[in-house]
């Protein structure tokens, strides 16, 4: 060992790098976390919309560290869970080792470490940077002619304007995504008066979703009950997600009960625009916990379906002429999927860029690291389970893996990059994977957008569990750094 030390950097502070950041504590490695905004919590600190429910159990959010005995619901409404995140930052001490309102803007592999900027001026340097920044965390808005001439307040759905009232208001929400269907839902049920401008039907999830009663919350205190759970829930997850992966009865039991909730629909025009044209699951599916199709047919709620022609100082107008007048816009129009970190400058070996390396298609090995690059480690990065799996599982698996990596080298005063013939192996296996599976079926997604194949996880996830657990070295070059710690 020797005096300079062994340390870590992490960029963000949402749900995975406060994982990182409680695992490299426990292991008692030097690390900082920097996060550009003022607090924890990304995506549900930034998200605030009406309407925002976590869309896989309470209970599957949970770090698995950090049991939550008390969700006020099965699918907990989204200030809940940042107020559980924020609890679990401050429970585990780990707030005094992130730098907020400082974001990382540039890191270059030089010297056998990275070289680390921030927005302050400050030069950090680490042995390993570990990119925590999200995948859904650039807002994107649309490219639609005279967005800047709108008179009213308009914002994206991750920029919710609070002091917006919502009485007395025509609301515009533009988008049929998750984040849509939440917002028109929501809005709808308020009285406010909302047109929702959708260019096609989505598959909706019509859940109930119930408050958690004593019975459930004593249950998981009982002595092995909590760990009951937790079995029930993996299986759960496996045998839940076999639909999505292979064709079969399972995948047609869900197209018939999906095709049952547009039954909700009594006007049949409405359904007609509500009935989606491409297989179930090929897009993200979203949750609606207080009947998105009874909303939509409340008096004071309109759908438009069809291409937007121009925003106009008093709303918008459609390409068929027809001018709809509004006093606010949402844009729920998502985030750029395949940002990961960037806008960051990243730079690997030799001065290549992560730019120049993601320039004709996105690829990593395992969505964790990237060949040319060492001893950079991404969560949640490209090819992982961003449409399957409750977050937190999927960040169980990757850190595990991350944390022996870097005892190996640790251990071998190194720096690990996946070979470029293992990521290709590993991109073939998944590119074989995918047809069959409902993200090929005849729509537009944004986990494919320009990319020959979703930047999705294929596999259930018993395979993945696996494939982390069991990560040869040899997929691994390690380059001497000349550093021992
Ligand atoms: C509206 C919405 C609803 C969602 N609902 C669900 C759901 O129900 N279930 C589910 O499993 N997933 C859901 N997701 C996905 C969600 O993003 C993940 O569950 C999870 O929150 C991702 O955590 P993260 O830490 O990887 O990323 P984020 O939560 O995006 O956090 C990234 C953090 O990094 C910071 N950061 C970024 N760049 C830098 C930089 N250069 N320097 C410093 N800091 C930086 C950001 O400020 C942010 O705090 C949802 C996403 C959205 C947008």
């Amino acid at each position: 060992m020797t005096d300079r030390g062994f340390r870590v950097v992490v960029a963000g502070a949402g749900v995975a790098g406060l994982f990182m950041a409680d695992t490299l504590k426990r292991a008692r490695i030097d690390f900082t976390v920097y996060e550009k905004a003022s607090e924890v919590g990304g995506t549900w600190r930034d998200n605030t919309f009406p309407g925002l429910y976590v869309d896989v159990l309470s209970r599957q959010y949970e770090f698995p560290f950090e049991p939550n005995y008390n969700w006020s619901r099965k699918y907990a409404p989204a200030s809940e869970i940042l107020a559980y995140v924020k609890k679990v930052a401050q429970r585990r001490g780990l707030a005094k080792f992130i730098r907020f309102n400082e974001a990382i803007t540039a890191a270059r592999f030089s010297g056998g470490r990275w070289q680390i900027e921030t927005g302050k001026g400050r030069a950090d340097v680490a042995d390993v940077f570990i990119c925590a920044t999200g995948f859904l965390h650039q807002p994107r808005l649309p490219d639609i002619a005279g967005r800047d001439n709108f008179a009213g307040p308009s914002f994206h759905s991750a920029r919710w304007d609070h002091s917006v009232s919502y009485e007395g208001q025509r609301w515009g929400v533009i988008g049929s995504g998750a984040s849509g269907v939440q917002i028109t839902e929501a809005l709808a049920w308020a009285g406010c008066d909302v047109t929702q401008f959708i260019r096609r039907a989505q598959w909706v999830h019509i859940r109930d979703n119930p408050h958690s009663t004593w019975r459930e919350r004593l249950k998981l205190r009982l002595p092995g009950g909590y760990a009951r759970e937790q079995r029930r829930l993996w299986q759960m997850i496996n045998e839940g997600d076999a639909w999505r992966l292979y064709p079969g009865p399972q995948r047609e039991a869900m197209e018939r009960e999906y095709r049952s909730y547009l039954d909700y629909i009594k006007d049949p025009e409405l359904k007609q625009k509500l009935t989606p044209d491409y297989n179930l699951g090929c897009t993200r599916i979203p949750k609606s916990d207080r009947n998105y199709y009874e909303a939509v047919q409340l008096p004071n709620a309109h759908i438009v379906k069809g291409a937007i022609d121009r925003i106009v100082p008093d709303g918008i107008v459609m390409a068929d002429g027809a001018h709809v007048p509004l006093d606010v816009i949402v844009y729920a129009t998502g985030f750029d999927p395949h940002a990961y970190m960037r806008p960051m400058n990243v730079t690997g070996l030799n001065g290549a860029t992560i730019d120049e390396a993601w320039r004709e298609r996105i690829f990593s090995y395992g969505g964790i690291a990237l060949p040319g690059f060492p001893n950079l480690f991404m969560l949640y990065g490209p090819f992982s389970p961003v449409n399957n799996v409750p977050v937190p599982l999927g960040l169980e698996q990757e850190i595990g893996c991350i944390m022996r990596l870097i005892a190996e080298v640790r251990a071998r005063c190194a720096a690990a990059a996946p070979t470029i013939a293992a990521t290709e192996n590993f991109l073939a296996r998944l590119g074989a994977a995918f047809p069959g599976t409902v993200w090929m079926g005849g729509c537009k997604n944004w986990y494919t957008s320009d990319q020959p194949t979703p930047v999705l996880w294929p596999f259930p996830q018993s395979e993945r569990k696996t494939f982390f657990e069991q990560v040869p070295l040899a997929d691994f070059n390690f380059i001497p750094t000349g550093q021992a710690d």
